[in-house]
C-alpha cells in the first residue's frame, strides 16, 4: 500500500513535531520560507547578547533527517482544496492527501500605539 502524502506548511515546533510523528505513516513534505528553525524561547538571550544568533537557529533539514521527510524552502501561494494541491512560490505544485497548516500566529497588539513598531 502507498502511504498517504502529507504536506506540512511551517517548520516551527508544530510542523517539525508533526513530521517526526508521521515518520512511519506518511510521505511527508515540509514547506517553510526559512531553511532554519528559530528557537524562540531563547531569543531574549540573543537580544541581551547572552547568545549568538546562530545558537538559536537550527537547520530544518538536519531536524528532519531521521524522519525521512522532504523539505522545500518557500512560501505557499495557493491551496487548491478541490485538486488537493499547494502551489509554492517556486511555482512547484505539491499534491497532498492531507494538509497540515502550522504557520504560527500573528501577535495581537490590541491597538496599543508603538507595540507594532517597537516590540516583538
Ligand atoms: C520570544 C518568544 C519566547 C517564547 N518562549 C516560550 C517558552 O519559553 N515556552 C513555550 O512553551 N513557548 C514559548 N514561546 C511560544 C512558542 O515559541 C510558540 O508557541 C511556538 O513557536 C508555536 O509553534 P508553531 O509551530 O505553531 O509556530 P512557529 O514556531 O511560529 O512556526 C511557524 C513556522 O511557519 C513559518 N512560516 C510562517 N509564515 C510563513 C509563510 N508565509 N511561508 C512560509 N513559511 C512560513 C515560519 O518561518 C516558522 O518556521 C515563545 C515565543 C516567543 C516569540
Amino acid at each position: 500500500m502507498t502511504k498517504p502524502r502529507v504536506v506540512i506548511l511551517g517548520a516551527g515546533f508544530g510542523g517539525l513535531t508533526a513530521a517526526r510523528e508521521l515518520r512511519d505513516h506518511a510521505d511527508v513534505t515540509v514547506v517553510d520560507r526559512h531553511n532554519f528553525q528559530t528557537f524562540l524561547p531563547l531569543l531574549y538571550q540573543v537580544a541581551s547578547a547572552g547568545l549568538a544568533a546562530d545558537h538559536v537557529a537550527h537547520p530544518v533539514r538536519a531536524a528532519l533527517r531521521k524522519s525521512g521527510a522532504q523539505f522545500r524552502m518557500g512560501s505557499p501561494i495557493t491551496v487548491d482544496h478541490n485538486n488537493k494541491t499547494v502551489k509554492i512560490d517556486s511555482s512547484e505544485v505539491l499534491p497532498f492527501d492531507h494538509l497540515i497548516i502550522a504557520l504560527g500566529s500573528a501577535t495581537a497588539d490590541f491597538g496599543v500605539k508603538g507595540v507594532n513598531e517597537f516590540a516583538l
